[in-house]
This record gives structure tokens, C-alpha cells and sequence, in this order.
């Protein structure tokens, strides 16, 4: 591990994988060359690098706002969360002092898990800025649609406790429990290691 694993054991990514299954985030945590680069998460690098081109041409409107200052391709590290990433796309509201971090997402659903993570870039921005983060978006590619993802005390609760639960099966080196909706172990690339399932 280098200075900054060790500060930031995570990857906001990582909570993708920690709502998907735990065991899918301990088998990426134990066993990191077991995983290839899949084509799909190439093309969903590829799709975010596009599509900071057009929202350089897009108006804020997308998201309801009226004027912001845009950065991108910031990297954020929170050594209280233990965690690292990079957020798509910031917008700054300076005389509000609000922040508000954007991921886009080659996906038409946008389930728990990315809020999470808007949720993380959140937290980790107001670390670093000390202004608020009170929403977020979330930009669906193939629907062309930001939506609102409201990063409140029920959102910040539930990853302090995802990201309580991660640090103590990096510190224990504990195997989480399989999730109990079997279905997702049918097409699971780590099955062969779960002998306790189907
Ligand atoms: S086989 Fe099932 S329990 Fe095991 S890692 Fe995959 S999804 Fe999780």
C-alpha cells in the first residue's frame, strides 16, 4: 500500500461493488488481479471522457441551475472517509457557497449505489472546500437526463454506515456475508470462489 491507500483505503467505486454484494467488494479488495478491465467498464470511461466535451457545450440548465462555475477531472481524497475518487464533473455555486458534484453514467437506471456515490463526493468536497453539499446529480447518458440526488442526513447515514462496515473487513480481513438475493450469484464472475452459494 502507498501513502495515499493508506490514508484512503477506498475507491468511491468501491461502494458500487459494497451495495451490489460485500463479497464482490472483498474479492476486488483480496484479490485485485483477478479482475480484468471488462469491455463495459472501458466503455463507461470512454462515454464520462465524451461526455465532458458536450457538458463543456451543454448549458447548466440540465440541472436547473441558472449560473455555476465548472471544474472537472478533480482528484478528491477524504482521509476521515478513508476514501478517494474523482467526480465528473463539480459545479461551484461561490456566492452560496455550495458545491455540487456530478457523475455521469452510461446507464438509464440510477440505482442506490450511484447516489452513494454522489453521496461520497458530496462529504468529500465539503472537507476540502467547507462549502455545502446539499444535492448532487446524476447524468444518464443514454436518456440525455440529469437527475437530483439529495445528499441529506438519511443519505449521509447510510454510507458512514456502508464505509463502517468496509473499514472493518480491510482492518479484520472478515468475508462478508453472500448477498441473500441469490439471483446475482447465477452470472457472478467471483462464483468459484463462493462455495457457500447455490
Ligand atoms: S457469488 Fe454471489 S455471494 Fe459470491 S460474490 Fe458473487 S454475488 Fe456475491
Amino acid at each position: 500500500m502507498n501513502q495515499i491507500e493508506i490514508e484512503a483505503p477506498f475507491r468511491v467505486t468501491d461502494l458500487k461493488q459494497w451495495t451490489y454484494c460485500p463479497r464482490v467488494f472483498y474479492y476486488h479488495l483480496c484479490l485485485p488481479e483477478v479482475r480484468p478491465v471488462t469491455y463495459k467498464m472501458q466503455a463507461g470511461t470512454e462515454a464520462g471522457q465524451a461526455e465532458e466535451g458536450r457538458e463543456t457545450r451543454r448549458s447548466l440548465k440540465s440541472y436547473g441551475l441558472k449560473e455555476g462555475r465548472r471544474e472537472f477531472e478533480v482528484a478528491l481524497l477524504s482521509s476521515t472517509l478513508g476514501l478517494r475518487g474523482k467526480p465528473d464533473m463539480i459545479v461551484w455555486l461561490d456566492e452560496a457557497r455550495e458545491v455540487i458534484p456530478v457523475d455521469y453514467k452510461l446507464s438509464d437506471i440510477l440505482g442506490d449505489h450511484f447516489k452513494l456515490q454522489v453521496t461520497a463526493y458530496g462529504m468529500m468536497l465539503e472537507e476540502v472546500s467547507g462549502y455545502k453539499a446539499k444535492r448532487g446529480f446524476l447524468y444518464s447518458i443514454p436518456k440525455r437526463k440529469a437527475e437530483e440526488v439529495k445528499i441529506d442526513q438519511r443519505a449521509r447515514d447510510k454510507l458512514q454506515a456502508a464505509l463502517h462496515e468496509m473499514h472493518r473487513i480491510l482492518r479484520y480481513e472478515l468475508m462478508p456475508e453472500p448477498t441473500p438475493n441469490r439471483n446475482k450469484c447465477l452470472a457472478c464472475e467471483f462464483r468459484r470462489f463462493c462455495n457457500d452459494v447455490i
